[in-house]
């Protein structure tokens, strides 16, 4: 078998479409992977890197005393499988192949991905023929001729990959644990530091500062205004900016009528076509356009996968003489835009335009095959257009411009306008992309004679520098050579994430400037862009094999090692640095009860809260959600009411959760439940919010002299306050207790909701556990839960709140767990049968049995049933079955209303002992005459 290796099963897929050619294509699942096969070839796809390297066993406790934060710089790696099964069946199908061929991306990384796979495939089977496919698109011309011109993995390139991968693990890990440590931050609160997200922040950090440091000079701008045929002209003075106000303001003074035309200069200006897209330019493109440079990239791979566009990660802006450019562009003449298609075909420059990179991986990114609107949906087709439309731009004539540059006189001094006209659109026919915006003058002659319609001196101020946005910034990086065409998008995106930067354009977080500032002042080989480029030459290196990995790695640790010399000797210096002044980023306003700060605090264990900086004096806090669900942080925005910072819930990879006012968001939720107080009217909720009691809770709290006081109440009502209030945070408990129970005893299910289940359980009026435990199973079903889990929850439900109840009577635990394992759990059961047989079923004593009974009844306010002894038992049972058609089964029925004798079935009511026992009423009138009739009988015969 010959079994193809992709990066994705997306991949995996297009090539097995591709090459089966016509032969038959079937689809297999095995533990959830697909596998495709025709003929004797199978292909499947990974899930990018299926092992990842980590630190060997023990360095997992970061507070340990042995693993330091400086033991991981030499700590030993090893490979650990992420996607288990994946791993499992490529080795499975490893083992029956006779040729491996490795069809994973092109570039660096995908060269690691083909070498982890090709370990795997080692492992298991030694002898097999591992080869290697390369292309730059999912194209069936593309995929044939690299199938069959395969060649070696390329292990240098590889290595190169790992080489990274080791280092960015061991400064990554170790940095971030050392800043983390220092300035004592655990859980989803740690710092972290990594070696091309540190020097990128630190440029988005000095960024701000020249923002800050900038210093605005005033300038004076001079122009007039005059008109030709009816247009409009405006004119500038040829000194540009005058720093000084005088000169400016004589300037303007001089400028007199008449305005006559003292020269008109043509000339023509040549405009390029744009050079092919790499990452870097296709990000910027995409930006103009809206795009994040995340969601680009994402887009452009699935354009990619999908065989719409070329490999999307290259460095490259030279298409390579073997891009076939017509067969191209007829396949792409079946997409929407035929007509410019066409034009280009047409048109079309001798020569492709060329960038200033050319490299060998991967051709720019261009178009591979034709797509429409409906199948990409809107903004996947934006970008597909966008990458059409700049190669056809790259194949078409460049534009010509006619410029038109006009001087004027007025007194002494000289003004110009200048006007260009596209004359040849060229290029700009098939890519509107860039603004060419026209300026067009009337036609002028030397010596003519213009109105003077107005002179304007305006006062101007300098600007600061602008902020990065994120094509500005990974424009920057390549620059600088941090990070490569695939990560850094992902870097900026971290960033993001680990709230360092925010906004758009980016602008560095508090904790972010912090952060930088102080690894600047004690380690600031960690924030220069500098030892990056070095490990990034270093790579270079292995890749040409000029240099080993080992080698490199080891060049890096000694650098490290420097690093934390410097770091270590200041480590308490830097830990309260950070501390200090990232604890403000916490804080949201002043306390609405004692004028303390209001700040979100972070525990241990995800717990996080608003609390006041004057507890335990001021309890006042505003409870949050667990940090699991979003990590709360301030944001700029302020409640006009409570003047407090808004605060934001954020989670990796989901949507921010905005809670806004922290005080209103506390007041909204607890407005239904303070409702529920009966006493409590519109009057009340104002007076109780305007004394800063927000809560239920607040309520049963407070004394009765206090509310007096602070509510301007009578101490009667205080007084019924106070116990209403007790009794709905106790109901509030109950309904808090039910939720949990149905969270915690329904299995978790795709589809399924919760918040449905409960509310509709709510409008059946179940809001308890002891509603839950008296519903019905066809009840639990329409609140959508299936039979058999109906049944299970009810009599879970049942165990737990008859076990709460007869816990309140007095039953001890131990006694009640011998009472539910021998079926006993309703308090009502206590009470239905003798004592005798619960002391049997149960084998406890029959003393403590009946101190059990007695609880129970007289709780339930029910007679106690009396205790038998096993004799009377022994004979009632005899007399009982001498009766005709009373059997066994009706015998333990009766005993369970406490009918253990003729004596006793003689003397029940008949209606009663049938709804206790189910027997029907007339069976029992019919044993009651039996006994009476043999009971007669005896007499007589006596
Ligand atoms: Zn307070
Ligand atoms: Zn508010």
């Amino acid at each position: 078998m010959h079994l193809i290796v992709a990066e994705k099963n997306i991949s995996a897929r297009r090539i097995a479409e591709i090459l089966s050619e016509g032969k038959k294509l079937t689809e297999h699942k095995d533990v959830g992977v697909s596998t495709y096969s025709f003929g004797d070839t199978t292909t499947v796809g990974l899930r990018g890197h299926v092992v990842e390297i980590d630190f060997e066993p023990g360095y997992k406790n970061w507070r340990s005393e042995e693993s330091t934060p400086r033991s991981l710089i030499d700590a030993k790696t090893i490979k650990i499988p992420t996607e288990r099964k994946i791993v499992a069946l490529l080795q499975k199908l490893s083992k029956r192949a006779d040729r491996v061929t490795i069809a994973t991306d092109f570039d660096t990384e995908g060269e690691l991905i083909g070498k982890e796979a090709f370990e795997l495939v080692r492992a298991v089977n030694p002898k097999v023929t591992i080869d290697r496919a390369r292309f730059s698109a999912i194209t069936p011309q593309e995929l044939k001729h690299a199938f069959s011109h395969t060649t070696e993995l390329d292990f240098a390139l590889a290595a190169a990959g790992e080489a990274r991968q080791s280092i960015d693990l061991m400064w990554g890990a170790s940095l971030t644990r050392f800043i983390s440590l220092a300035a004592r931050r655990g859980g989803s609160n740690i710092l972290s530091v990594g070696r091309v997200q540190t020097p990128t922040l630190g440029m988005i950090v000095d960024r701000e500062k020249e923002i800050e440091a900038f210093v605005p000079e005033t300038y004076w701008q001079l122009s007039l205004d005059t008109e030709k045929s009816g247009e409009q002209i405006e004119a500038r003075h040829t000194h540009g900016r005058f720093h000084e106000k005088p000169p400016a303001e004589l300037a303007r003074d001089r400028t007199q009528a008449p305005l006559v035309v003292t020269d008109v200069r043509f000339g023509e200006k040549q405009d390029r076509a744009p050079s092919p897209f790499d990452t870097t330019t296709y990000i910027v493109a995409a930006a103009r356009l809206g795009f994040s440079a995340a969601n680009a990239m994402r887009i452009a791979e699935d354009l990619y996968m999908n065989g719409f566009i070329s490999y999307p990660r290259t460095d490259n802006t030279v298409y390579p003489p073997s891009l076939d450019i017509e067969g191209i562009l007829k396949t792409i003449r079946n997409s929407p835009f035929k007509k410019d298609v066409e034009w280009v075909m047409a048109n079309r420059r001798a020569v492709p335009t060329r960038g200033k990179k050319s490299s060998t991986d991967h051709p720019p990114i261009h178009p591979t095959g034709a797509a429409t609107r409906e199948l990409l949906g809107d903004d996947i087709f934006r970008i597909y257009e966008l990458v059409l439309r700049r190669f056809l731009a790259t194949l078409a004539p460049d534009a010509r411009w006619k410029t038109l540059k006009v001087l004027f006189d007025a007194g002494g001094e000289e003004y110009t306008a200048t006007g260009g006209q596209l004359v040849e659109a060229g290029w700009h026919t098939v890519y509107p992309f860039s603004e060419a915006q026209e300026t067009i003058l009337p036609p002028f002659v030397v010596g003519e004679h213009l109105p003077l319609r107005k002179v304007t001196l305006e006062e101007k101020e300098t600007q600061p520098p602008a902020r990065y946005t994120q094509s500005k910034l990974i424009q920057r990086m390549e620059e600088l050579g941090l990070g490569t065409k695939s990560t850094r998008h992902e870097v900026i995106a971290k960033l993001v994430s680990r709230k360092y930067v925010e906004g758009s354009p980016l602008r560095p977080t508090l904790v972010g400037r912090v952060v930088t500032e102080s690894l600047e002042q004690h380690a600031d080989m960690i924030t220069k862009p500098d030892m990056t480029q070095t490990i990034e030459a270093h790579m270079q290196q292995i890749k040409e094999s000029t240099r080993t990995r080992e080698d490199v790695i080891k060049e890096s640790r000694q650098m490290l090692h420097q690093v934390f010399d410097q770091l270590e000797a200041n480590e308490v210096v830097i830990g309260d640095d950070i501390q200090g002044r990232t604890a403000e980023e916490m804080n949201l306003g002043t306390c609405p009860v004692c004028k303390g700060t209001l700040a979100i605090k972070h525990l241990r264990g995800n717990t996080q809260f608003i609390g006041c900086s004057r507890y335990p004096e001021c309890t006042f806090n505003i409870g949050l959600p667990m940090a699991q669900w979003g990590f709360a942080v301030r944001t700029d925005e302020v409640c006009d009411k409570h003047h407090l910072n808004f605060v934001r819930l954020v989670r990796k990879g989901a949507r921010p959760w905005d809670i806004g006012c922290p005080l209103c968001h506390h007041i909204s939720s607890n407005a239904e439940s303070l409702a529920e107080i009966p006493s409590m009217n519109d009057a009340l909720a104002k007076k109780i919010l305007a004394q800063h009691i927000y809560t239920v809770a607040e309520l049963a709290r407070s004394t009765p002299e206090a509310l007096t006081r602070r509510l301007d109440l009578s101490p009667e009502s205080a007084q019924k306050l106070i116990s209403d209030a007790k009794s709905v945070l106790e109901k509030l408990r109950r309904r808090s207790e039910c939720r949990k129970f149905m969270r915690d005893h329904l299995i978790p299910r795709k589809g399924r909701s919760y918040a449905k289940i409960l509310t509709a359980l709510k409008t059946a009026g179940i809001t308890e556990l002891s509603g839950l435990a008296h519903a019905d199973i066809a009840m639990l079903k329409t609140a959508g839960i299936g039979e058999e889990e109906a049944a299970q929850v009810l009599n879970e439900a049942k165990t737990v709140y008859y076990g709460q109840v007869l816990k309140e009577i007095g039953i001890p635990a131990v006694s009640l767990k011998k009472y539910v394992s021998a079926g006993i759990t309703s308090p009502e059961a206590f009470c239905s049968q003798p004592p005798g047989s619960l002391s049997k079923l149960t084998g406890m004593s029959p003393a403590t049995v009946q101190r059990h009974v007695e609880l129970v009844c007289t709780y339930l306010k029910k007679p106690v049933p009396k205790k038998f002894s096993k004799l009377q038992l022994e004979r009632g049972k005899k007399e009982l079955l001498a009766i005709k058609g009373l059997d066994k089964t009706m015998i333990e029925k009766l005993s369970r209303a406490g009918i253990i004798n003729t004596t006793h079935l003689l003397d029940a009511d008949a209606a009663n002992v049938a709804a206790e026992t189910g027997i029907m009423a007339h069976v029992i009138q019919d044993f009651q005459k039996a006994i009476q009739k043999k009971r007669d009988t005896a007499v007589i015969q006596i």
